[in-house]
């Protein structure tokens, strides 16, 4: 029988959901089920080394429905790494990836896919704001973005999650950059593509506990920061540039006062002092040059594709 109905894939990691994982099964199956006159579905829930009973649900549900299909890593990598193995396994025509605690509700799928079909390769979601959530959490994440942002050199938006539609080329695109230190919400706007955005509320996590605390937060800072560029270390070299403006002329002055005009009016402490910050700019500027050095070997090292073309007139000759 021909099967003229595009394929959508839906991936989400799970890390000690095994409440949810049941509930965003049935979820999915309700809102894709909706959608079933043109559009099959596979739905890839991966098990990021859970310590309760996750993977027994994930593969539950699978014996249930072929639709359903699991992954299990043999500990925790953590959320990105839990994202791309399902990226990498995804089939779809295109794919939707969302957290698995239900707090980006599968309703909005349709949308995202309405989006897709006219013209979106990448549909970015935008959070408005989440159904109970701690004034703290919300202060943070607001800033979150803005210190990100201050360091970056990939604009992140606030309240863009890893929530989000890809298109298949760029999803291929994706999968094929294999970064270590990955961070998905910098690497679909770095490769480009029309994008369109649509808006929803979070939802509040219904069971289990969200395992974004404080110190996860710093460190996902930290990699969204590193990933994208080397400005913390450029700054430090600024800072070496400013020493080094700022005492040269009182070193030129003393100099000049102490060995030609032979008089004192500044006492020899005063200028090993500022000796010594002329070499400690000379030292922080040379960090700086450095880390330009290093900025460079870690884009070789990424082993980034130099350009992606998004369309052509003519086919390849060559394959
Ligand atoms: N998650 C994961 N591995 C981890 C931590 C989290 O796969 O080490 C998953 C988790 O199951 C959820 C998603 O990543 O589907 C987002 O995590 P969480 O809800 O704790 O974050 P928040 O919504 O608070 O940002
Ligand atoms: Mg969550």
């Amino acid at each position: 029988m021909e099967n003229n109905k595009k394929l959508i894939s839906i991936v989400s990691p799970a890390y000690n959901e095994e409440k949810n994982v049941p509930l965003m099964v049935e979820e999915v199956k309700k809102v894709m089920g909706d959608l079933q006159k043109d559009y099959d579905f596979e739905y890839i829930l991966v098990n990021d080394g859970s310590m309760d009973n996750t993977w027994e649900a994930i593969v539950n549900e699978s014996k249930k429905d072929e639709r359903i299909k699991g992954l299990c890593f043999s500990r925790n990598f953590g959320h990105q790494m839990a994202l791309t193995a399902g990226l990498d396994h995804a089939k779809g025509d295109a794919v939707i990836y969302c957290d698995s605690d239900l707090q980006q509700p599968p309703e909005i799928f349709p949308k995202l896919i309405k989006e897709w079909e006219e013209g979106s390769d990448v549909v970015h979601t935008k959070r408005l704001e989440t159904e109970g959530e701690p004034f703290f959490k919300k202060l943070m994440s607001k800033y979150f973005y803005k210190f990100v942002n201050m360091f970056s050199s990939v604009k992140m938006e606030e309240g863009m999650a890893d929530f989000k539609l890809l298109d298949r080329k760029v999803l291929y695109k994706i999968t094929s950059m294999r970064e270590h230190n990955r961070f998905l919400r910098g690497i679909v706007p770095w490769v480009g593509f029309n994008s369109s955005v649509v808006e929803y509320n979070a939802k509040k996590r219904l069971y289990g506990k969200p395992s974004y605390n404080f110190k996860r937060n710093l460190s996902f800072a930290k990699s969204g920061i590193l990933a994208f560029s080397v400005k913390p270390l450029k700054y430090i070299g600024y800072l070496g540039l400013l020493l080094i403006v700022l005492s040269t002329p009182v070193l030129v002055y003393g100099g000049v006062t102490i060995f030609i005009l032979q008089r004192r009016f500044l006492s020899p402490n005063f200028l090993i002092g500022i000796f010594n910050t002329f070499l400690m700019g000379l030292v922080l500027s040379s960090l700086g040059i450095i880390a330009l050095y290093i900025h460079y070997i870690y884009y070789e090292v990424m082993n980034r594709p130099l350009y992606i073309v998004a369309d052509k007139t003519f086919e390849n000759e060559k394959q």
